[in-house]
């Protein structure tokens, strides 16, 4: 978020980014839970509405810039990523969230992990993890166990998991963190952290399908499962050690930040700035370059 400076004299609260449209997701749907978490964390930074972009692709979760006072885009399937880069480099002064569900972000999306992360984009990217496809009626998506039974695995899935913490920390983002509805104080505050963070940020939050997702996964079950990163002293700067713990992906929860560059690197969009900045000091005046072409100007 290094161009984020907070402009604004208004303090604004949650309700000041949903907007009047009322969420159509399942009652007890945790998407809820991360409205509240993300409208808490905008009313913290307290940049105005009108300077954030919430960009989304396909899915249950991908209905959230709807609900939200922000600009919004709910996109292609898999492609939230793309465009949010888009959108960041021909406007840096935004802030631009990104959503995506398991589904979307880790299958047809899964390709653009690897080059957002790369590149280092300012984004923050927020993935409502449930382990299946909730919009489609419940089939195997990329992060559901394997042995699932689902509406398109009725004898149990053959596939390994996806596991999308270790994926994040192998590409090298700066910031990957988890949290769930289950906790929503860690969870606002993760939001907040990952979009305060000066360059491409990942939360994972455990977001339970209530209607076709595991019994295993719900916000009761996820209580016992839950393991706080920062209660087992945890250093968020060392890689390796997030790394290891990643793995235990998909059977206990680790809630908090795995991994937090301690020395960011520049971002894409500063050093588009500085490439900027350095070719028009060394560009040559219009009227020089108009001379060479018609010499009769001189
Ligand atoms: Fe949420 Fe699942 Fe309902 Fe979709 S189908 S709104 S993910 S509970």
């Amino acid at each position: 978020m290094s161009n984020l400076s907070p402009v604004s004299i208004k303090t604004f609260t949650a309700s000041d980014y949903k907007s009047d449209l009322k969420p159509i997701w399942c009652p007890g749907c945790g998407d809820f839970g991360v409205l509240t978490a993300v409208t808490r964390a905008l009313a913290s930074i307290g940049r105005p509405p009108h300077e954030i972009a919430f960009i989304s692709g396909i899915g249950c979760s991908s209905r959230i810039p709807g609900y939200t006072t922000a600009y919004g885009f709910n996109s292609v399937h898999g492609r939230s990523l793309p465009i949010a880069q888009g959108i960041k480099l021909a406007n840096p002064e935004l802030l631009v969230l990104v959503a995506s569900g398991d589904g979307d972000g880790f299958s047809i999306g899964g390709g653009h992990l690897a080059h957002v992360v790369r590149r280092n984009i300012d984004l923050t990217y927020i993935v409502m993890d449930n382990q299946i496809y909730g919009l489609t009626k419940g089939q195997l998506s990329p992060t559901s166990p394997k042995g699932l039974k689902t509406a398109s695995s009725n004898q149990g899935s053959l596939e390994e998991p996806v596991n999308p913490l270790l994926y994040m920390l192998a590409y090298g983002a700066g910031f990957v963190a988890q949290g769930t509805p289950a906790d929503m104080n860690g969870l606002t505050k993760l939001v907040e952290e990952g979009i305060r963070y000066p360059g491409f940020a990942f939360i994972n939050i455990q977001s339970p399908c209530i209607t076709y997702g595991q019994a295993e996964t719900q916000l009761k079950v996820q209580k016992d499962k839950i393991r706080n990163l920062t209660d087992m002293g945890h250093d968020a700067t060392d890689r390796l050690k997030a790394m290891g713990l990643a793995q235990d992906y998909g059977t206990v929860i680790h809630n908090g930040v795995f991994y937090r560059n301690p020395t960011p690197p520049q971002s894409y969009g500063d050093k588009v700035k500085d490439r900027h900045a350095a070719l028009q000091a060394t560009a040559r005046p219009r009227q020089e370059i108009l001379k060479m072409f018609t010499p009769s100007l001189g």
